[in-house]
């Protein structure tokens, strides 16, 4: 099958990009890595009277750290590839940089983009997780309202859905760098190596003397969005990490998510569980190798 027919055009700086988001609205759509979107319109599930390639625009490449040294901006053109091969994403962003390695397969990873993943906002996809559990900001920008800063705990609205808005461009994200005292851990099930997950885990949180704080745990794959769990957070404040904490968030947080797919619905807890249990064992032991 091929896509419907559309125009196409490729500006070479955001202004021009953003003139045409204003004046498509949802007509357009962006061409970022084209992984997910030249599929789905082959297979006629999207389409678009306009197609705004934004490869040629050189302000939109790039990994570096923000002015103030509290962040790393991954920017609209940076490919998985690239990020998974940051030393700049691996110093300072550690969970993005353990996600990284169940993203796709090697040819999808030297086209797609880590803005195009969170602007696509798949529920099955790691790079919203982590977005999720590190709060990161995402940047946006529009000829009527400049650029906003959105984080990913208000981004992510549903299937497909978020904040941003039809004639806005997500021009980067900020990751928030890695504080001292702080772990992170990730996990996912998928049918195979490089296949989006099937049900996935996100860690960070703070681990001091053997002591818990400031879990924030997302699990993902199996609802609309990435979830935060605040239960989480709760059980673990303050407590021991160790094998005996590990089972009872897992416990608790599997059996009271709500998971879409009624009919594995038991699987998907017990398999939530197994992997709530294993990343949070492998955190509570870098912790006590004292790798942060
Ligand atoms: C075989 C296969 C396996 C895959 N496995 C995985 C996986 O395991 N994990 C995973 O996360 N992904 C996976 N993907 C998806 C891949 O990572 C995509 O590249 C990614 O989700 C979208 O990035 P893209 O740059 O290709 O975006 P595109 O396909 O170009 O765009 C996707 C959507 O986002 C919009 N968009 C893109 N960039 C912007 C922007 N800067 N501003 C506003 N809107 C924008 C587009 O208009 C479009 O609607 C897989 C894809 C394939 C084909």
């Amino acid at each position: 099958m091929k896509a419907p027919d559309f125009a196409y055009c490729c500006p070479d700086n955001v202004d021009d990009v953003c003139e045409l988001m204003a004046e498509y609205g949802s007509d357009a759509r962006v061409l970022a890595g084209g992984q997910s979107l030249v599929p789905a319109m082959n297979l006629r599930l999207s389409s678009a009277e306009l197609l705004i390639d934004i490869n040629r625009v050189s302000a939109l490449e790039g990994i570096k750290l923000t002015d103030d040294g509290q962040g790393v901006s991954v920017g609209a053109l940076a490919r998985h590839a690239q990020v998974a091969a940051s030393p700049l994403i691996r110093q300072h962003v550690s969970l993005v940089g353990k996600a990284m390695a169940y993203v796709a397969h090697p040819a999808v990873r030297n086209r797609g983009t880590t803005c195009g993943s969170l602007a696509l906002a798949d529920p099955s996809a790691e790079m919203p997780a982590c977005a999720v559990a590190l709060n990161a900001s995402l940047v946006l920008q529009s000829k009527k309202e400049g650029v906003r800063r959105v984080s990913a705990r208000e981004f992510f609205f549903g299937l497909y859905d978020t904040a941003r808005r039809d004639d806005e461009l997500l021009t980067n994200v900020i990751w928030p760098v890695d504080q001292p005292g702080y772990y992170t851990g990730f996990t996912e099930l998928s049918r195979r190596h490089g296949d989006f997950a099937i049900a996935g885990v996100a860690v960070r949180c703070a681990i001091n003397n053997g002591i818990v704080r400031d879990l924030d745990m997302v699990t993902f794959g199996v609802g609309p969005t990435p979830v935060l769990s605040a239960e989480a957070r709760d059980l673990a404040e303050a407590q021991e990490a160790n094998a005996a904490l590990a089972s009872s968030v897992a416990d608790k947080v599997s059996n009271q998510l709500e998971i879409d797919s009624i009919e594995h619905e038991q699987v998907r807890r017990e398999q939530v569980r197994a992997l709530i249990h294993r990343v949070l064992l492998g955190v509570f032991q870098e912790a006590a190798c004292g790798n942060s």
